[in-house]
């Protein structure tokens, strides 16, 4: 029978008003966070509360390294939490065991600890220095300008941006901070006080700026030199981002003398458990064993749970060969971002990066549309193709972030250029 009453208009209820509330009255508002509540993901989509659907090429900071909901990730939940969620680390199990080995045959010979955020694997390494350097008196750590390491007071003591430390001094002491990329000024600041020299091998907060192979290679010559721990943060551009496991290994690729380079610790977070918060540092082998029995741990570090996804994680990369869509699909996302750039210097000055790790550098004055009152030109832009329908990252007032899912595909790449390209065109017509 034919249907002759029209069915009703769907029921349209503004839930983002709702949430956002609820955030207003019972959230700390230390975030500055976009207009936007999702409610649910698939690969590298998301929906938001009213029903919306956005391409999202920020990844939630790098972290959904498998995109959303992936069936893999949910199978990995469900199976351990059926067996075991936690057990504390007065006791062995099987997948944390199992996670060092892969991480150790994916770096090199050393041992791994487990924890729960990378500020808490940096934190690690930071003990690390100081319990190496204690009986000589040596405590301080080295880092760069620029750089990011997390929001605890070491954290923040260690992060080269002057913004994360405004009101929390005193700053823990121990840490100083010299320009990146400039081996002079690493060698100008050590002193006798010096245990550890750490940098990330793509600083990923200060812009997207890869270190040079150069300056690599002339740290662990300089540290060897000086008896220091030469550290990596590798929790924003590890795990496979820059189309190597560790953005080193992509760096010195072929590069005369950079096949045996090792760093003395690395920390990983982010893209580890795709979504699932864990944290961990590996360490060379010479040092693996500096942190003995009582010196250093956490209660959740390293559970069950973690390391079952984490290990999920590692497979499904490997069995989908990400690690060469990594490099592809971000070659082709940069060669596009470069003919924008090309096209529209009014609006982009410069793109940088390395496989699915992308800054995009603005213009200084990108065109502003009618009473849009943002202060931050990355914060405008952002807006603005959120408005269309995309997702992306600013890192400080001028930078755009590419973080994708590392099974990004070329069609969704060529569908966010297209988003780019249309926002871009809009603004400057
Ligand atoms: C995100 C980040 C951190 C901090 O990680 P959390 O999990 O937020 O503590 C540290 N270092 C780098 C390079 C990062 O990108």
């Amino acid at each position: 029978m034919k249907n002759i009453v029209p069915p009703p208009p769907p029921i349209v209820r503004n839930q983002f008003e709702t949430i956002r509330e609820l955030f207003s009255k019972h959230v700390v508002p230390s975030y500055g966070r976009f207009d936007l509540a999702f409610s649910h993901g698939a690969g590298s989509h998301l929906f938001d509360v009213n029903g919306r659907r956005y391409l999202d090429l920020g990844g939630g900071i790098a972290v959904c390294s498998l995109g959303h909901a992936h069936p893999a990730i949910t199978e990995a939940l469900i199976a351990q939490s059926r067996k075991l969620v936690h057990t504390s680390n007065f006791y062995y199990h099987e997948p944390q065991g199992r996670l060092a080995q892969a991480l150790v045959n994916l770096i090199g010979p050393g041992k791994c600890f487990f924890c729960n955020s990378g500020v808490e694997a940096n934190e690690g390494l930071f003990k690390l220095a100081r319990k190496f350097g204690h009986d000589e008196g040596r405590f301080e750590v080295i880092t760069t300008v620029n750089s990011f390491h997390g929001r605890t007071l070491a954290g923040i003591a260690a992060t080269g941006q002057d913004k994360v430390k405004k009101g929390f001094e005193p700053m823990v002491p121990g840490f100083r901070q010299v320009p990146f990329n400039d081996l002079a000024a690493m060698q100008a600041a050590l002193s006798p006080a010096t245990a550890a020299i750490m940098i990330e091998g793509v600083q990923g907060e200060g812009g997207v700026t890869p270190a040079t192979p150069e300056y690599l290679l002339g740290l662990r010559r300089l540290c060897d030199e000086k008896n220091l721990l030469l550290l990596m943060d590798g929790v924003q551009c590890g795990h496979f981002r820059t189309g190597r496991f560790q953005s080193f290994q992509r760096i010195l690729e072929g590069v005369p003398g950079g096949e045996p380079f090792l760093p003395d610790g690395i920390s990983m977070a982010k893209s580890l458990g795709g979504g699932f918060p864990m944290g961990a540092f590996w360490v060379r082998s010479p040092y693996a064993d500096l942190l003995g029995a009582g010196t250093h741990g956490t209660t959740y570090g390293g559970s069950p749970l973690a390391c079952a996804v984490a290990l999920k994680v590692l497979e499904v990369i490997h069995q989908e060969k990400l690690e060469a869509n990594a490099r592809e699909v971000g070659e082709f996302l940069e060669t596009g971002l470069q003919r924008l750039a090309a096209k529209y210097p009014g609006v982009i000055q410069t793109v940088r990066g390395l496989g699915l790790m992308i800054g995009v550098e603005l213009a200084l004055d990108i065109p502003r549309l009618p009473g849009d009152p943002s202060k931050s030109q990355a914060v405008r832009l952002a807006n603005l193709l959120h408005a269309a329908g995309l997702l992306t990252i600013p890192a400080g007032a001028q930078i755009l972030r590419l973080l994708p899912a590392l099974n990004l595909q070329r069609a969704e790449a060529e569908a966010g250029l297209r988003i780019l390209e249309s926002v871009i065109a809009k603004l400057t017509a």
